[in-house]
């Protein structure tokens, strides 16, 4: 495994997908996903020039947080149960995984500052993944503006698991296009101007379709559990 290596190669790609669809590579940010590593392996990225880490559960923001903490800047991307968020909340500037308005609610009684969200949506309908329906985005960001501590900066998804890279972009297009209808709802507190998606496996794609941040941990600082 090296960080450093991992990291310079997607630096390139995002330089040539950037390139050859007319993006700045500034307006696409690398989240390193630390969740299947140690601490030890989240400060390496740090120390290769990686600003973001993610965690998905509290335990493991927790820990690292403790360690390494303000030298981040950190996302919780994992699902978030509602008793979870006091324990989070004055770590993280991120949270992409609001997906109900009960959650929105809690997060909005327990920060002391504005969080950045995203709301996740299950695009490809996958039962087993985490997410709002395509069609509660609108009425849910709606029913969020009045949280004065809730700010939608973007939506967030998953790809379904599958090899076909067709059907992947198509669920990418289809979370831009859930991003244009809630820009165009013009709500203050939700601009809407990020979309976060793509991993190890498909960020590729997902700069192509106009990801501003990619979530990536197997590729780019490796799995300890058993994978790279
Ligand atoms: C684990 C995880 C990732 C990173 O997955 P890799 O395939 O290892 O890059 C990204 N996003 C979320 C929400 C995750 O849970």
């Amino acid at each position: 495994m090296n960080v450093q290596g991992n990291y310079q190669e997607i630096r390139k790609k995002i330089t040539a997908i950037c390139e050859r669809t007319g993006r700045n590579t500034e307006d696409v940010k690398v989240i390193a996903v630390t969740k299947y590593v140690s601490i030890e392996r989240a400060k390496e990225a740090i120390d290769v020039g990686v600003q973001h880490l993610g965690e998905n559960r509290d335990e493991g923001l927790n820990s690292k947080y403790q360690e390494i903490g303000e030298k981040a800047i950190w996302h919780f991307i994992g699902s978030l149960q509602t008793r979870k968020v006091k324990t989070i909340i004055d770590k993280v500037e991120y949270i992409h995984s609001l997906d109900r308005l009960s959650l929105a609610q809690e997060i909005n009684k327990r920060a002391s500052r504005p969080i950045k969200c995203f709301l996740q949506v299950n695009v490809s309908g996958e039962e087993s993944k985490h997410g709002c329906s395509p069609d509660e985005v609108e009425g849910l960001v709606t029913e969020m503006e009045p949280l004065s501590n809730i700010e939608i900066v973007g939506l967030m998804t998953m790809a379904p698991f599958t090899d076909n890279k067709e059907h992947i972009r198509t669920c990418f297009k289809q979370l831009k296009v859930l991003q244009q209808k809630v820009q165009a709802l013009q709500l203050s507190k939700a601009p809407c101007q990020e979309l976060s998606m793509g991993m190890s496996n498909d960020y590729e794609i997902a700069i192509e379709e106009g990801a501003t941040f990619i979530r990536i941990g197997t590729s780019l600082v490796g799995n300890e559990n058993g994978g790279v």
